[in-house]
């Protein structure tokens, strides 16, 4: 009975490897139908981009409000896969629990960050292990350093939400560049534990021998192989702002993106993680013009390394990929039926949070009636009365509501939509009569499970095609990258 198993076991073996060399076998025949895209050389350049909440819905509608002519740079890939995210605990996976499975290879718990769910044993990151084979490493995102996702590549932690040992362990990484948002464990709400005050962030990486650089021209002053940690203008989750809200002395993603190629770049290789961070923070307040300006932001980031690709071709890997949906979005909703008019989203001016943000204002000042506010409801959302475009009027009723919505009993007695992160009432209400009318669906304000897109361009791209799960991305750059194995 035992050799019976052991012969099955060779059988299957047999099998097993036979598939292997026919899949070989094809993806070779596809190498030759597309010169230059593929190639089974060791990639020593490697990029690593998250689309944080960037499910396929996102892609299309991004790509949907792209001018005409224009086409995402990661949609041109060769190479496309889809990966299911599921965390070990729950069907639904949040930033830690992705993060982790995209870093790592394997699956944890809801909220771990680059742990096993025991929360006793640390995993290794394939950023730890790129710098341990003398790569040097960058990380960057659009939201806080510290927050799960760029955290999931450098720290260990229990519980995402310990921002301040979370950031901590970014000095003690040695990796040699972080870049974008500021570190949210430095803000003094978070540096209070047990009542003592724990030092300072840019303190503790300048006693580590960083650089801490805050704008564009102190970043662009840095020299190559100086190891560095640079921020630009964030908000009150040290977060950088929605693109579609940038200011022109504010960096973009692609900015720190091309930065850190100039500062990683060297004969021994790189690995550079970036993150689109805000596109799931959008998503979270269904704000569907914000998700897809950050997603056109994070494309921008893409190209930056493709022009490197360019440069080298047979040494450079980029995959692009997400670590979960958020929002629930679809291209298409039961008020419109067939007809979207995506194109309407382009009204939009400002994020909604940036436009409750001014909502807030206004009721602060107390001088501003509610006449004046409908005035910039037509200025950054193109709805209003009398609009020629029957999709951007207004009803009375529809006036009466957002009248309703507006505050009207004094500083302080505003509803707030916690659920569209905190968001004002009012600036929910017109943002949501926009998405409405284009045709957008949300039916969440959290993440949920459908599967996230991976497109896959350079050496050794052609792993990532097919479908597979988010713990494959890992696996799949570790062996690519001959950094032997996952532990
Ligand atoms: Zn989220």
């Amino acid at each position: 009975m035992a050799m019976y198993v052991i012969a099955g076991r060779k059988a299957r073996a047999l099998v097993l490897n036979f598939l292997i060399v026919l899949l070989a076998a094809c993806s070779g025949s596809r190498e030759s139908q597309a010169p230059g895209a593929y190639s089974s050389s060791r990639p020593k350049y490697l990029f690593l981009f998250i689309g944080d909440g960037m499910g396929p819905a996102q892609v299309g509608l991004a790509s949907a409000l792209l001018d005409s002519g224009r086409v995402l740079a990661m949609t041109r890939f060769p190479v496309t896969g889809m990966i299911s995210t599921h965390a070990e605990n729950r069907h639904i996976t949040d930033s830690g629990a992705a993060g982790t499975a995209l870093a790592t290879g394997f699956k944890t718990s809801i909220g771990t960050i680059s742990m096993h769910s025991n929360h006793r044993d640390t995993l290794r990151t394939i950023a730890e292990m790129a710098k341990r084979h003398g790569m040097r490493v960058g990380i960057v995102s659009s939201v806080g350093i510290d927050n799960a996702t760029p955290a999931c590549f450098y720290a260990h932690h229990a519980g995402r939400g310990n921002y301040h040992d979370i950031a901590v362990q970014m000095a003690a990484s040695g990796f040699d560049y972080f870049g974008g948002g500021y570190a949210e464990g430095d803000f003094p709400s978070k540096r209070m534990k047990h009542g003592a005050s724990m030092p300072d962030i840019p303190a503790v990486m300048k006693t580590a021998g960083y650089r801490v650089r805050a704008g564009r021209e102190e970043l662009h002053a840095v020299n190559p192989a100086t190891r560095c940690w640079a921020y630009t203008g964030y908000d009150d989750k040290a977060a950088m702002s929605y693109a579609m809200d940038r200011e022109g002395d504010e960096l973009s993603l692609a900015e720190f993106t091309r930065q850190g190629i100039r500062l990683l770049d060297n004969p021994d290789g790189f690995f550079m993680m970036v993150e689109g961070g805000k596109i799931d923070w959008a998503c979270h307040a269904n704000d569907a013009a914000a998700a897809a300006h950050d997603i056109v932001a994070f494309d921008d980031a893409i190209a930056g390394a493709i022009s490197f690709y360019r440069l080298h071709p047979k040494e450079t890997l980029i995959v692009v990929t997400a670590d979960h949906e958020c929002g629930g979005l679809s291209l298409g909703n039961a008020a419109r039926g067939y007809e979207t008019r995506l194109s309407l989203l382009r009204r939009q001016k400002v994020s909604l949070q940036r436009f409750s943000e001014k909502v807030g204002a206004w009721e602060k000042s107390g001088k501003v009636t509610f006449s004046m506010v409908m005035d910039s409801v037509r200025v950054y959302y193109g709805l209003g009365d009398g609009q020629t475009d029957s999709l951007l009027a207004l009803s009375r009723q529809e006036r009466g509501m957002l009248r309703a919505a507006y505050p009207s009993g004094g500083v302080g007695t505003k509803p707030r939509e916690e659920r569209y992160g905190g968001a004002d009432a009012f600036a929910v209400a017109v943002t949501r009569m926009l998405n409405s009318r284009a045709g957008i669906g949300w039916t969440s304000n959290a993440h949920t499970a459908v599967p996230v897109p991976v497109f896959a361009i350079g050496a050794g791209a052609e792993a990532f095609g097919g479908s597979y799960d988010n713990t494959g991305i890992a696996e799949k750059l570790i062996r690519l990258a001959r950094f032997g194995s996952r532990q």
